[in-house]
């Protein structure tokens, strides 16, 4: 339970009102530019146009429109506060953000300690890449619209939340160093359909030493979606009855992106069938970020070199553009890390009282500039509610797992390479086909939550610690190749 409701049944009823209300809300949302008889825009049609267009004044009424929706939920989102932490209290919590810290092996205070050391580690590298797309943006758009000397306008980044760049990798591609191929043309050309696409990701595992997928996994899953009717597309895997009834829910499409959200999926599959055997009360990850970094862990397996041993790809394309391959990957991956630590920052200081109902938006666009050193396209007050226009603000799920994936899925990837005797740069690992690997992963997989979870660490990796310096390896040819390309440059903000 991510909300604790209050024992007394009013306050309970108003309160799973409220999320229902907040959750369908966000659902709903549309911005409707010639008012609610016009032509309104989903979510999605304004993803698109924040992925696709590079105009900034579309770019800013599209983000302006979705942000639109969130200032009705902000009254029913402070009674939530109140109610959900009085649930808290009367479960012996200080507050909601307490019991959500308390899920980690450790008192709540030094495990936000832990994430700050942890995003210590990384920063260096996120203020190279920041600094490199904004002078590069500035190029694009005139120093009216960027500039050095201020944190980047929250609009051009490609991405809505401006927690994923990938899709402005066109303006940031390096010079000389396209990798030469495109999956997403590669899956079109060959004509891998859906469920092709997650054999692949199921023969992966497999070629790790797990079992096949049960019988019932590729009847009862959702691979595409049905025409017929409206479905939930966010992708979700399911452990239905515990034993060997999963499944996945997606509506894959002919595309790269897809191909790894599909190992990220059967990761949460394959790790809630390793630990089935454990007792109930232990089927579940060592903490909730371990069963998230799982499937992309594997996912970082899927290198050239790969693609060509399953016969997807002709040629490995040269090192030289080992750069291009590196700075897609980080536009998602690195570009990612402050947005999924600020989320929970961000509620933890609401639930805790640190931040008041009159200080919500300020206190939000404080942690943006200070973490992902962005900016909001115009000037925002205390009418808006920018927090409530992403999902899992809207919906109450906790965020926080989603930054130790990210830095944890390098470290176990790191160990995995370890354990199958590769030698080379990290980025250039693939542990497809190595047993030794998948004996080492499955160890730690099936240990469930039946130990603390720098046990379930140790088992795998050797170390008890999170540890950052995974990632900062994999990255470091892009890192080095940042630095020069910065130089004349302001790095910071
Ligand atoms: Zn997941």
């Amino acid at each position: 339970m991510d909300i604790p409701a209050p024992r007394d049944t009013a306050e309970s009823t108003e309160l799973s009102q409220i999320n229902a209300s907040l959750q369908s809300d966000y659902g709903k949302g549309k911005w409707c530019p010639d008012g609610p008889q016009g032509k309104c825009l989903s979510l999605n049609d304004l993803e698109r146009i924040m992925a696709t267009s590079r105009d900034p004044k579309e770019l800013e009424r599209a983000w302006a429109g979705w942000h639109a929706i969130a200032p009705p939920m902000r009254k029913r989102y402070a009674r939530m506060v109140v109610l959900a932490n009085k649930g808290a209290r009367e479960t012996g919590f200080a507050d909601v953000g307490a019991m959500w810290r308390s899920n980690y092996d450790m008192a709540p205070d030094a495990f936000s300690a832990e994430l700050d050391r942890l995003w210590q580690q990384v920063r260096p590298l996120y203020v190279s890449l920041h600094a490199y797309v904004r002078w590069k943006l500035e190029e694009k758009y005139g120093t009216g619209v960027v500039s050095e000397d201020r944190p980047i306008p929250a609009h051009l980044l490609g991405n809505m939340w401006s927690q994923d760049w990938t899709n402005i990798y066109p303006l940031l591609a390096p010079a000389n160093a396209d990798p030469g191929y495109d999956l997403t043309e590669i899956l079109k050309a060959k004509k891998i359909e859906p469920v092709g696409m997650v054999h692949y990701g199921e023969r992966f595992f497999m070629s790790l030493g797990f079992a096949a997928l049960p019988q019932t996994f590729w009847e009862r899953s959702m691979f595409t979606k049905p025409q017929d009717r409206d479905v939930v597309c966010h992708a979700s895997a399911w452990d239905i009855d515990y034993v060997e009834d999963l499944r996945i829910k997606m509506c894959i499409e002919q595309k790269s992106e897809d191909f790894t959200t599909i190992h990220h999926e059967l990761g949460h599959n394959f790790y809630q069938r390793a630990y089935d055997t454990q007792s109930p009360l232990f089927r579940n990850s060592a903490n909730d970020g371990f069963h998230e970094a799982i499937g992309d862990t594997i996912a970082l397996s899927v290198t050239p070199e790969y693609l060509k041993q399953i016969g997807l790809l002709e040629n490995v394309p040269p090192a030289s553009s080992d750069i291009g391959l590196l700075m897609k990957r980080a536009l998602d991956k690195v570009a990612f890390l402050p947005f999924g630590l600020l989320i929970d920052k961000w509620r933890w200081e609401v639930f805790s009282g640190q931040v008041t109902p009159e200080n919500y938006n300020k206190a939000w666009w404080e942690l943006r500039e200070k973490y992902q050193g962005i900016a909001p396209p115009s000037a925002r007050s205390e009418e808006d509610f920018d927090p409530g226009a992403k999902y899992h603000v809207a919906a109450n799920v906790p965020y926080a797992r989603y930054f130790l994936a990210a830095i944890l899925q390098y470290q176990f990837h790191r160990a995995l390479c370890r354990e199958s005797g590769y030698k080379g740069p990290l980025h250039r690992c693939s542990i497809y086909n190595n047993k030794e690997a998948g004996a080492r992963l499955n160890k730690m997989l099936a240990m469930g939550e039946s130990r603390p979870w720098p046990e379930a660490l140790e088992a795998l990796t050797g170390e008890k610690q999170m540890d950052a310096t995974a990632i900062l390896e994999y990255y470091a040819p892009l890192k080095q190749w940042l630095d020069e390309q910065n130089k004349g440059h302001k790095v910071d903000w």
